[in-house]
């Protein structure tokens, strides 16, 4: 908190929509009187002894307030500097990601009642970066696995489900194929376990997972999922697909030395500039960021408000059906506040 009783969190709005579906949180946030004062900073990269890093002021930003709201960044594919997504990662320990994928009333899919919540260990396993050629022809990739970041990442589930009420942490992996690494992982989860006799713990294979999912994913309502960081990236994606994808899907990147909570969707280069855009996702996730911080009556109040106007059906951006505008849309979620 500063000294006008109000908290900084660092606001990177991003590129292609990232500053229009930004400015939409905040005026929300402001309407409802929210005790936060944003520091809004720049990510493009600069170089620096020929690598590509992130500005210092937004690095300062980020490391002093510890909490920050990130819109969408662009990744130029094969322009020779390494994804601002990842290199925010790495500086900044973002050990879990949280996604959690919940049907939104008004917004017809084929699944009603989903509520998943998924956490991917978001630091090594198969995106170790690690690959060499071993000949021609043959290359090969390491996936790691550290008892260390999989005791963590288990840690922060159990703590997640303790504190969500859901009590129950399922652990989704290949232990039979990957005997080493994934069992590895679920032993580190196993093991945590331990530490926590109030919480119920199982596991399930990923493909078994999967199946069961699509079959009928209340079923997996009651718990928090759990699992290395490639089976976190493609599952959570399918869960998004359960309630209606992008527009709509938050995830909040939880780490050692900050936490930064971001729409899963990109910059949508199609619709930038045009107020198409729709805000919902990086409004949800900013509603996980308040829960973070424990303003859970901030968070209440702002996602009732935008779950209202999208029951309500007015002025809903394109990709959820409508025909209104990113502003006229914040509108309606401030009238609902
Ligand atoms: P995208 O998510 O930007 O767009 C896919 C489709 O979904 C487009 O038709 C787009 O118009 C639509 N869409 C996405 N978000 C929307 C929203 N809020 N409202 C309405 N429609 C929305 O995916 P892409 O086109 O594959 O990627 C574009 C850029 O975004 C790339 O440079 C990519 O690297 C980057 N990207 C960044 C992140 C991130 O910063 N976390 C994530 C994914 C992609």
């Amino acid at each position: 908190k500063n000294a006008n009783g109000n908290y900084e969190v660092t606001l990177i709005p991003g590129d292609g929509i990232g500053p229009e579906i930004s400015e939409s949180v905040q005026q929300i946030f402001e309407a409802a009187k929210v005790p936060i004062e944003w520091e809004s900073v720049n990510v493009t990269p600069i170089l620096r002894n020929g690598r590509t890093t992130i500005p210092d002021d937004a690095l300062h930003s980020v490391q002093k307030n510890t909490i920050a709201l990130k819109g969408p960044l662009a990744t130029p594919i094969g322009k020779g500097h390494v994804s601002m997504n990842l290199t925010l990662r790495r500086t900044f320990n973002l050990y879990a990601n949280v996604r959690p994928c919940k049907s939104i009333v008004g917004y017809k899919t084929p699944y009603e009642n989903v509520n998943t919540v998924l956490i991917r260990e978001n630091t090594e396993g198969e995106y170790s970066g690690i690959e060499h050629e071993v000949v021609s022809g043959v290359v090969q990739s390491i996936k790691l696995i550290t008892k260390k970041a999989s005791e963590r990442c288990a840690r922060f589930a159990f703590d997640y489900a303790q504190k969500s009420g859901r009590n129950h942490v399922t652990a989704v992996h290949k232990a039979n194929i990957m005997k080493l690494s994934d069992g590895l992982f679920l032993s580190a989860c196993q093991e945590v376990a331990k530490e926590y006799p109030n919480v119920q713990f199982d596991d399930i294979l990923l493909d078994r997972a999967c199946l069961q999912i699509t079959q009928d994913p209340v079923n997996f309502n009651h718990t928090v999922m759990v699992m290395p960081n490639l089976y976190g990236d493609i599952l959570s994606d399918m869960c998004a697909g359960l309630i209606g994808g992008l527009g709509l899907t938050p995830s909040g990147n939880i780490g050692r030395d900050a936490s930064i909570f971001e729409s899963v969707h990109g910059t949508a280069p199609d619709i930038a500039g045009q107020d198409k855009a729709n805000p919902t996702a990086l409004l949800l996730s900013s509603v996980m960021m308040l829960r973070h911080m424990r303003l859970n009556n901030y968070a209440d109040t702002i996602e009732g408000a935008a779950l209202k106007t999208i029951a309500s059906g007015k002025d809903l951006t394109g990709d959820l059906g409508g025909n209104g505008t990113c502003s006229a849309f914040t509108k309606q979620i401030i009238r609902n506040l």
